[in-house]
Protein backbone atom coordinates (compact mmCIF):
# COMPACT_ATOMS: atom_id res chain seq x y z
CA UNK A 1 0.00 0.00 0.00
CA UNK A 2 3.10 2.24 -0.88
CA UNK A 3 1.35 4.46 -3.38
CA UNK A 4 -1.55 5.64 -0.74
CA UNK A 5 -1.82 9.46 -0.66
CA UNK A 6 -3.37 9.21 3.18
CA UNK A 7 -1.20 9.03 5.96
CA UNK A 8 -2.46 7.46 9.78
CA UNK A 9 -4.90 4.64 8.72
CA UNK A 10 -4.85 1.26 9.45
CA UNK A 11 -6.51 -1.53 7.54
CA UNK A 12 -9.60 -3.57 9.75
CA UNK A 13 -9.70 -6.83 9.26
CA UNK A 14 -12.63 -8.89 10.16
CA UNK A 15 -13.65 -10.93 12.93
CA UNK A 16 -15.00 -13.83 10.03
CA UNK A 17 -12.17 -15.52 8.33
CA UNK A 18 -12.86 -16.01 5.16
CA UNK A 19 -13.02 -19.60 4.97
CA UNK A 20 -15.74 -19.27 8.03
CA UNK A 21 -17.88 -17.00 6.18
CA UNK A 22 -17.61 -19.01 2.85
CA UNK A 23 -18.69 -21.51 4.75
CA UNK A 24 -21.07 -20.13 6.21
CA UNK A 25 -22.71 -18.82 3.33
CA UNK A 26 -21.93 -21.60 1.25
CA UNK A 27 -20.10 -20.51 -1.67
CA UNK A 28 -16.47 -18.69 -2.19
CA UNK A 29 -16.49 -15.06 -3.90
CA UNK A 30 -14.90 -14.32 -7.06
CA UNK A 31 -15.06 -11.99 -10.04
CA UNK A 32 -16.44 -13.14 -13.17
CA UNK A 33 -15.06 -10.60 -15.58
CA UNK A 34 -16.91 -10.39 -18.42
CA UNK A 35 -15.05 -8.55 -21.37
CA UNK A 36 -15.78 -7.86 -25.12
CA UNK A 37 -17.22 -5.46 -27.75
CA UNK A 38 -19.85 -3.08 -27.00
CA UNK A 39 -23.43 -5.52 -27.87
CA UNK A 40 -20.95 -8.66 -27.68
CA UNK A 41 -23.38 -9.87 -24.88
CA UNK A 42 -21.79 -9.40 -21.78
CA UNK A 43 -24.98 -7.09 -19.77
CA UNK A 44 -27.19 -10.22 -21.42
CA UNK A 45 -24.90 -12.92 -20.24
CA UNK A 46 -24.58 -11.44 -16.65
CA UNK A 47 -28.40 -10.51 -16.17
CA UNK A 48 -29.03 -14.08 -17.12
CA UNK A 49 -25.99 -15.60 -14.84
CA UNK A 50 -27.47 -13.11 -11.86
CA UNK A 51 -31.27 -14.66 -12.57
CA UNK A 52 -30.29 -18.41 -12.68
CA UNK A 53 -28.18 -18.11 -9.68
CA UNK A 54 -30.47 -15.96 -7.69
CA UNK A 55 -33.05 -19.01 -8.39
CA UNK A 56 -30.78 -21.18 -6.79
CA UNK A 57 -30.17 -18.79 -3.61
CA UNK A 58 -26.79 -17.72 -4.45
CA UNK A 59 -25.58 -14.53 -3.65
CA UNK A 60 -24.52 -12.64 -6.86
CA UNK A 61 -24.18 -9.73 -7.79
CA UNK A 62 -23.68 -7.57 -11.59
CA UNK A 63 -21.51 -4.39 -11.93
CA UNK A 64 -22.64 -3.07 -15.21
CA UNK A 65 -21.15 -0.25 -17.54
CA UNK A 66 -23.90 2.78 -17.41
CA UNK A 67 -24.53 2.32 -13.89
CA UNK A 68 -21.40 3.03 -12.82
CA UNK A 69 -20.73 5.44 -15.20
CA UNK A 70 -24.08 7.42 -13.16
CA UNK A 71 -22.25 7.80 -10.03
CA UNK A 72 -19.12 6.43 -8.76
CA UNK A 73 -17.56 6.82 -12.15
CA UNK A 74 -19.68 10.10 -13.33
CA UNK A 75 -16.23 11.97 -13.29
CA UNK A 76 -14.66 9.88 -16.20
CA UNK A 77 -15.30 9.96 -19.89
CA UNK A 78 -14.31 7.65 -22.12
CA UNK A 79 -10.14 8.67 -23.04
CA UNK A 80 -7.40 6.04 -22.17
CA UNK A 81 -6.76 7.39 -18.99
CA UNK A 82 -10.41 7.63 -17.57
CA UNK A 83 -11.11 4.53 -19.15
CA UNK A 84 -8.42 3.15 -17.31
CA UNK A 85 -9.57 4.67 -13.67
CA UNK A 86 -12.83 3.42 -14.79
CA UNK A 87 -11.50 0.02 -14.29
CA UNK A 88 -9.73 0.20 -11.85
CA UNK A 89 -12.52 1.87 -9.25
CA UNK A 90 -14.65 -0.69 -11.18
CA UNK A 91 -11.98 -3.48 -9.63
CA UNK A 92 -11.44 -2.54 -6.48
CA UNK A 93 -15.48 -2.18 -6.17
CA UNK A 94 -15.46 -6.04 -7.34
CA UNK A 95 -12.81 -7.04 -5.17
CA UNK A 96 -14.95 -5.64 -2.19
CA UNK A 97 -18.20 -7.63 -3.22
CA UNK A 98 -15.92 -10.93 -3.57
CA UNK A 99 -14.58 -10.69 -0.60
CA UNK A 100 -18.25 -10.29 0.81
CA UNK A 101 -18.73 -14.03 -0.94
CA UNK A 102 -20.53 -13.07 -3.83
CA UNK A 103 -20.16 -13.56 -6.99
CA UNK A 104 -19.61 -10.95 -8.64
CA UNK A 105 -20.34 -10.11 -12.42
CA UNK A 106 -18.95 -7.13 -14.18
CA UNK A 107 -20.16 -5.92 -17.85
CA UNK A 108 -17.43 -3.63 -18.80
CA UNK A 109 -15.44 -3.28 -22.42
CA UNK A 110 -12.15 -3.23 -20.27
CA UNK A 111 -10.53 -2.65 -24.05
CA UNK A 112 -7.14 -2.90 -22.75
CA UNK A 113 -5.23 -5.74 -21.32
CA UNK A 114 -2.98 -4.28 -18.70
CA UNK A 115 -6.16 -2.85 -16.71
CA UNK A 116 -8.01 -5.98 -16.95
CA UNK A 117 -4.62 -7.48 -15.89
CA UNK A 118 -4.30 -5.24 -13.07
CA UNK A 119 -7.69 -6.10 -11.51
CA UNK A 120 -6.46 -9.88 -11.76
CA UNK A 121 -2.92 -9.25 -9.66
CA UNK A 122 -5.31 -7.27 -6.65
CA UNK A 123 -7.37 -10.12 -6.49
CA UNK A 124 -6.54 -13.53 -4.14
CA UNK A 125 -4.79 -16.09 -6.13
CA UNK A 126 -7.64 -18.29 -8.38
CA UNK A 127 -10.90 -15.60 -7.60
CA UNK A 128 -10.82 -13.51 -11.56
CA UNK A 129 -12.29 -15.03 -14.18
CA UNK A 130 -11.90 -13.52 -17.15
CA UNK A 131 -14.27 -14.25 -19.54
CA UNK A 132 -14.14 -13.25 -23.21
CA UNK A 133 -16.89 -12.39 -24.78
CA UNK A 134 -16.22 -12.63 -27.96
CA UNK A 135 -18.24 -11.38 -30.89
CA UNK A 136 -16.98 -9.73 -34.56
CA UNK A 137 -17.54 -6.23 -34.67
CA UNK A 138 -19.93 -7.31 -38.18
CA UNK A 139 -22.02 -9.41 -35.71
CA UNK A 140 -22.27 -6.38 -32.40
CA UNK A 141 -22.78 -4.19 -35.60
CA UNK A 142 -25.94 -5.91 -36.89
CA UNK A 143 -26.94 -6.29 -33.32
CA UNK A 144 -26.69 -2.62 -32.28
CA UNK A 145 -28.91 -2.67 -29.57
CA UNK A 146 -28.60 0.75 -28.44
CA UNK A 147 -27.97 2.31 -31.73
CA UNK A 148 -24.31 3.22 -31.05
CA UNK A 149 -22.56 1.82 -33.89
CA UNK A 150 -24.81 3.54 -36.03
CA UNK A 151 -24.03 6.58 -34.11
CA UNK A 152 -19.72 5.61 -34.15
CA UNK A 153 -19.78 5.56 -37.97
CA UNK A 154 -21.53 8.62 -38.31
CA UNK A 155 -18.63 9.94 -36.38
CA UNK A 156 -20.91 11.21 -33.96
CA UNK A 157 -19.44 8.83 -31.13
CA UNK A 158 -15.50 9.68 -30.77
CA UNK A 159 -13.27 6.72 -29.51
CA UNK A 160 -15.71 4.09 -29.93
CA UNK A 161 -13.86 0.84 -29.00
CA UNK A 162 -14.17 -1.94 -32.52
CA UNK A 163 -14.42 1.05 -34.44
CA UNK A 164 -12.36 4.18 -33.49
CA UNK A 165 -10.82 2.73 -30.38
CA UNK A 166 -9.04 -0.32 -30.12
CA UNK A 167 -10.23 -3.44 -28.12
CA UNK A 168 -7.14 -6.01 -27.10
CA UNK A 169 -8.33 -9.37 -26.78
CA UNK A 170 -7.66 -11.54 -23.70
CA UNK A 171 -4.29 -14.10 -24.23
CA UNK A 172 -5.29 -16.79 -21.81
CA UNK A 173 -9.05 -16.05 -20.79
CA UNK A 174 -10.71 -18.23 -18.11
CA UNK A 175 -13.36 -18.70 -20.61
CA UNK A 176 -14.12 -17.45 -24.11
CA UNK A 177 -17.68 -17.55 -25.17
CA UNK A 178 -19.01 -17.08 -28.88
CA UNK A 179 -21.78 -15.24 -28.82
CA UNK A 180 -22.46 -15.23 -32.32
CA UNK A 181 -22.57 -19.19 -32.39
CA UNK A 182 -23.90 -20.14 -28.52
CA UNK A 183 -27.17 -18.84 -27.92
CA UNK A 184 -27.78 -17.23 -24.11
CA UNK A 185 -28.26 -19.53 -22.02
CA UNK A 186 -25.74 -21.80 -23.49
CA UNK A 187 -23.37 -19.17 -22.71
CA UNK A 188 -24.69 -18.19 -19.09
CA UNK A 189 -24.86 -22.08 -18.53
CA UNK A 190 -21.32 -22.13 -19.46
CA UNK A 191 -20.12 -19.87 -16.94
CA UNK A 192 -21.87 -21.27 -14.04
CA UNK A 193 -20.91 -24.57 -15.14
CA UNK A 194 -17.20 -23.45 -14.87
CA UNK A 195 -17.89 -21.27 -11.09
CA UNK A 196 -19.06 -25.12 -9.48
CA UNK A 197 -16.58 -26.96 -11.67
CA UNK A 198 -13.98 -24.36 -9.68
CA UNK A 199 -15.99 -24.95 -6.42
CA UNK A 200 -17.38 -21.04 -6.23
CA UNK A 201 -20.10 -22.51 -6.16
CA UNK A 202 -22.22 -26.12 -5.13
CA UNK A 203 -22.62 -28.19 -8.13
P1 LIG B 1 -22.89 -5.59 -24.14
O1 LIG B 1 -23.26 -5.60 -22.68
O2 LIG B 1 -21.72 -6.47 -24.44
O3 LIG B 1 -22.75 -4.21 -24.71
P2 LIG B 1 -25.63 -6.38 -24.56
O4 LIG B 1 -25.81 -7.56 -23.66
O5 LIG B 1 -26.16 -5.06 -24.09
O6 LIG B 1 -24.10 -6.27 -24.96
O7 LIG B 1 -26.29 -6.66 -25.98
C1 LIG B 1 -26.08 -7.87 -26.65
C2 LIG B 1 -27.21 -8.10 -27.66
O8 LIG B 1 -26.94 -9.31 -28.37
C3 LIG B 1 -28.57 -8.25 -27.00
O9 LIG B 1 -29.53 -7.65 -27.81
C4 LIG B 1 -28.74 -9.79 -26.95
O10 LIG B 1 -30.09 -10.16 -26.97
C5 LIG B 1 -28.03 -10.22 -28.23
N1 LIG B 1 -27.48 -11.59 -28.21
C6 LIG B 1 -27.61 -12.51 -29.17
N2 LIG B 1 -26.97 -13.66 -28.87
C7 LIG B 1 -26.41 -13.47 -27.67
C8 LIG B 1 -25.63 -14.31 -26.81
N3 LIG B 1 -25.30 -15.56 -27.13
N4 LIG B 1 -25.21 -13.79 -25.65
C9 LIG B 1 -25.53 -12.53 -25.31
N5 LIG B 1 -26.27 -11.68 -26.06
C10 LIG B 1 -26.72 -12.15 -27.24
Amino acid sequence: MSDVTSKNITWHGSTVTTEQRQELLGQRGCVVWLTGLSASGKSTIARRVEQLLLERRSMVYVLDGDNIRFGLNKDLGFSPADRTENIRRIGEVAKLFADACSVTLTAFISPYREDRDKVRTIMPAGTFVEVYVNASVDVCEQRDPKGLYKKARAGQIPEFTGISAPYEEPLSPELELLTGELDVDGCANAVIAYLEQKGFLPA
